[in-house]
């Protein structure tokens, strides 16, 4: 088949790999120009694991089209993984979907059943919207064709994007049609049922079984993806709020999330306390959600709550902060971690942007480090200014404390008891709980975890 992509970015590309993987032509649309020069060059323009290797191992099957002009209209199917962001009011922006579904429409060619299927995260009942933005277009072109759109919610988590595409736990599709139900079992079904088709650069999840492909209505599938995402902000909102309580009370969060883990019907995953959730997901799927939940007149309490721990807990690691030194004002502050997780350079509503920001309002110097993520972190804040160091050892000179906001596995194993010597002060405050307190504190530093009581 020929299977068109619209969106270059983290969704598109990773996505979009698995069709040519699987022995089908893609193509590649993006508006952004230096986006498809850097692509045609052969390199991926953000880092995400793997793809740059898989997009060159297939590019025979791979063409990029910088914009509609350069659209093949002879696409079987057009998957739509444009960004959609939140507007000031919470609700996505979908001016940027809207106007892909009407470049297809435009170029759709009579007769030619294209299938439109939906990748980025659309609120429920966006299905609906496109089905009619298509269908005026058509008829507006005086054509009378069937139109499929289908909604096939992501859930790949950057970092480990490929893995997620090639290994996937599910795979959702909300369909109206007949037609679109057995399009996508064919698509999918070298995921179902076949050989593993998955590159040798990925390694298979231990334990891995094959998916199941659920079907459903369109704004069954569309609600899945939002109930997800909150779900699982949800679970790490509820344990930093605990973390904060047995912190309180002297108890160890880490023990506390062991604990309620081994209850299968818990389980131990998303359970980790730290400075909280961030990514370019949760925080703009719970502001969507809850925009349409206050639409349609239904109170979801437990959303709005998940975002408010999660607004208050980056304010708990400066309160903390704050504790230990109380003037903020000329304190030298390094700070390890910048992107939103480990894996990936992405920034988007990190901790460490609101993190970062307080402490410059404060009058703190700034002394960061990230393997990756300095570039987008400079790049999305052109107003702060950081020190950014060469290295992870070089946030510790003079510094008053040292935060870190990025479990990257580089900040696991460093020179503790050299590098406490180039502190003026001695806090370590491990905002994901990534470092071993008790034996820090041998080192001399003053160690603080989140919800882990204080050690040593
Ligand atoms: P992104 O910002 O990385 O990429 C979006 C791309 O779409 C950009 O390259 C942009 O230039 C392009 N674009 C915008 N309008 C266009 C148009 N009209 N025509 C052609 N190209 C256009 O976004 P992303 O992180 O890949 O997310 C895409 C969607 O997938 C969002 O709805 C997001 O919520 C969802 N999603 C993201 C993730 C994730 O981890 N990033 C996971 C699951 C779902």
């Amino acid at each position: 088949m020929k299977i068109g992509v619209i969106g270059c970015g983290y969704v598109g590309l990773s996505t979009g790999v698995l069709w040519a993987v699987l022995g089908h032509d893609v193509v590649f649309l993006d508006e952004d120009e230096r986006q498809i020069a850097t692509l045609r060059q052969g390199e991926v323009p953000f880092y995400e694991r793997g793809l740059q290797e898989v997009l060159a191992r297939y590019r025979a099957r791979t063409t990029y089209a910088c914009g509609w002009s350069e659209w093949d209209a002879d696409v079987d199917v057009a998957i739509i993984a444009v960004g959609t962001p939140a507007q000031p009011d919470g609700s996505p922006n979908l001016s940027y979907l809207q106007a892909a579904v009407q470049a297809v429409g435009d170029h759709w060619q009579a007769g030619r059943g294209t299938v439109v299927l939906l990748k980025s995260t659309l609120p429920p009942g966006t299905n609906a919207l496109v089905h009619r933005w298509l269908q005026e277009r058509l008829q507006f072109r005086g054509l009378s064709d069937q139109v499929t759109v289908v909604s096939n919610p992501e859930f790949l988590r950057e970092g480990d994007a490929l893995t997620d595409v090639f290994y996937p736990q599910r795979i959702i599709v909300g369909v109206q049609s007949r037609a679109g139900e057995s399009l996508l079992r064919d698509l999918y079904r070298p995921l179902l049922t076949g050989p593993d088709t998955a590159p040798a650069v990925l390694q298979r999840p231990p334990g891995y079984t094959r998916p199941e492909l659920f079907v459903t209505t369109p704004i069954n599938a569309e609600l899945i993806k939002y109930a997800a995402n909150a779900f699982l902000a949800m679970k790490i909102s509820f344990m930093n709020e605990f973390a904060n309580l047995a912190e309180r009370m002297g108890a160890d969060i880490l023990d506390i999330a062991t604990g309620i883990g081994m209850d299968s019907r818990i389980g131990p995953q998303f359970l980790q306390a730290g400075v909280g959730w961030g990514g370019s997901c949760f925080g703009k799927d719970a502001a969507a959600i809850l925009h349409t939940a206050e639409e349609q007149g239904v109170q979801l309490s437990l959303v709005q709550a998940t975002v408010e721990a999660n607004d208050r807990q980056r304010q708990i690691v400066l309160e903390k902060l704050h504790r230990h030194v109380p003037a903020l004002q000329g304190a030298v502050i390094g700070v390890l971690g910048l992107s939103f997780k480990p894996g990936t350079e992405d920034v988007r509503d990190a901790p460490s942007q609101t993190i970062v920001r307080a402490l410059r309002a404060a009058g703190a110097q700034v002394q960061a480090y990230d393997p990756m993520a300095m570039r987008t972190f400079a790049e999305a804040n052109p107003d702060l200014a950081v020190a950014y160091t060469a290295q992870a050892a070089d946030c510790f000179a003079g510094a008053d404390a040292v935060l870190l906001l990025t479990e990257w596995p580089v900040f696991a194993e460093l020179p503790w008891a050299d590098l406490r010597a180039h502190m003026r002060g001695d806090l370590l405050l491990d905002g994901r709980n990534a470092w071993q307190g008790l034996s820090l504190s041998q080192h001399g530093y003053v160690y603080e975890g989140m919800g882990r009581g204080k050690i040593g």
